[in-house]
């Protein structure tokens, strides 16, 4: 099958780990006889510095046509001084609203070659924990109404926390998606205690919950759920939030598995085109050096397979190479401890390819 990828590298190590990621999806096509049909777009500095704008149109409409898009990261100290609607970073949200993109899911995935790089206690890494977090991206207190005043304690700034029934149930209907060919939990993340716009969130989940009994749905408080993660993360397969708690939450959720370079992430709509991107981002202190750890974008790539192109086992073979080429001891600098001798992305990558054919 002849699948469409655009392909949008950036700066900082973006354009040596898309690299990486389109060797090892050509080792995947080589390995299950498909064809992908890579096209590369500039976006953020690279296409400031080239067309004025960080995201082109031609960008966007590149994306649009491709069955899927493929990013590395943007951003880096020499744009850092323009103004925000020109700055590398205004792209994400740009390209993520223009392709319609409103459920971020981010794994976090404890791998057992890597448990001395996991911060919490060698007990709790030991049990492992692989969770995805699928984050409402789109609505909540981020695109709320907000503003300032002034009033008699001076002045005041407010910020509006709202969602709609649609909102809530379908980014729910991922979150149970995902569970189906997961171990089958959602966890539901919420202030219902508190907030009148949580108490929504709950009853649309459990209405939603009500139509697939065979996943099991808990609800979770937002302060315990913070404290969860760190006692006993192996607790969690699915959690789905808002777009607040989202944000918090999956960076506490990245930060136990002890390594950025391993993250991957997807952004998902209605259909199934979908946006992939590692969680780190442009490393302009590694740029151009080689060092970068291509694995967080590699493993987006298997994430790309299985959500837009439908290709379940194409992805697992993405995955279990990465899982091997660790367990062989391949380490790049951030993931390896003392003593051990890191290699570059381009023989991490060789590894990963290898470990496929
Ligand atoms: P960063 O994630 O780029 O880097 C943080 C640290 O992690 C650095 O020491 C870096 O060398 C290291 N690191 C990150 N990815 C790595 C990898 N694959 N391999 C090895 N080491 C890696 O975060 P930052 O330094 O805060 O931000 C740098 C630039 O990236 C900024 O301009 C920021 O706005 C941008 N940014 C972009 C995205 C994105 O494109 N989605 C996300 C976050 C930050």
């Amino acid at each position: 099958m002849q699948h469409t990828i655009a392909l949008l590298p950036g700066d900082g190590i973006g354009p040596e780990i898309v690299q990486a990621a389109v060797d090892v999806l050509e080792a995947v096509a080589k390995k299950h006889r498909h064809t992908f049909a890579f096209q590369s777009y500039d976006i953020g500095g690279t296409a400031y510095d080239k067309t004025g704008h960080p995201l082109p149109e031609e960008t966007v409409a590149g994306c649009k046509a491709a069955d899927a898009v493929l990013l590395g990261a943007v951003g880096g100290p020499k744009w850092d001084t323009l103004p925000g609607h020109l700055r590398p970073e205004a792209a994400l949200l740009g390209i993520r609203a223009a392709l319609g993109l409103y459920a971020n899911l981010r794994p976090a995935k404890i791998y057992p070659a890597l448990k001395e790089a996991c911060p919490l206690r060698t007990d709790i890494a030991a049990a492992g924990f692989d969770i995805l977090i699928v984050r409402e991206l789109t609505g909540g207190i981020y695109f709320g109404e907000r503003g300032r005043g002034r009033g008699p304690g001076g002045e005041f700034a407010w910020d509006t926390e709202k969602y709609s029934w649609q909102e809530i149930g379908r980014i729910a209907e991922v979150a149970f998606r995902a569970a189906k060919s997961r171990k089958g939990k959602v966890t539901s993340i919420d202030k219902a205690n508190v907030l009148e716009s949580s108490r929504l969130w709950r009853e649309v989940v459990h209405e939603m919950a009500a139509l697939t009994p065979e996943i099991e749905c808990v609800d979770m408080l937002v302060d315990n759920a913070a404290m969860q993660l760190v006692r006993n993360p192996s607790q969690f397969d699915v959690i789905v939030t808002s777009n607040m708690f989202g944000d918090i939450l999956s960076d506490e959720a990245s930060q136990i598995t002890g390594s950025i370079g391993m993250l991957p992430s997807a952004s998902l709509g209605d259909g199934t085109r979908g946006l992939y991107e590692p969680i780190h981002g442009s490393a302009p202190d590694i740029a151009g050096k080689g060092i970068a750890n291509p694995l967080a974008t590699i493993l987006s790539a298997a994430m790309l397979l299985r959500h837009s192109l439908g290709l379940e086992a194409e992805a697992q073979t993405i995955e279990n190479a990465v899982e091997a080429v660790l367990a062989q001891g391949v380490r790049t600098g951030d993931i390896a401890v003392p003593g051990e001798t890191a290699v570059t992305c381009a023989e991490m990558t060789a590894a990963v390819c290898a470990a496929i054919a």
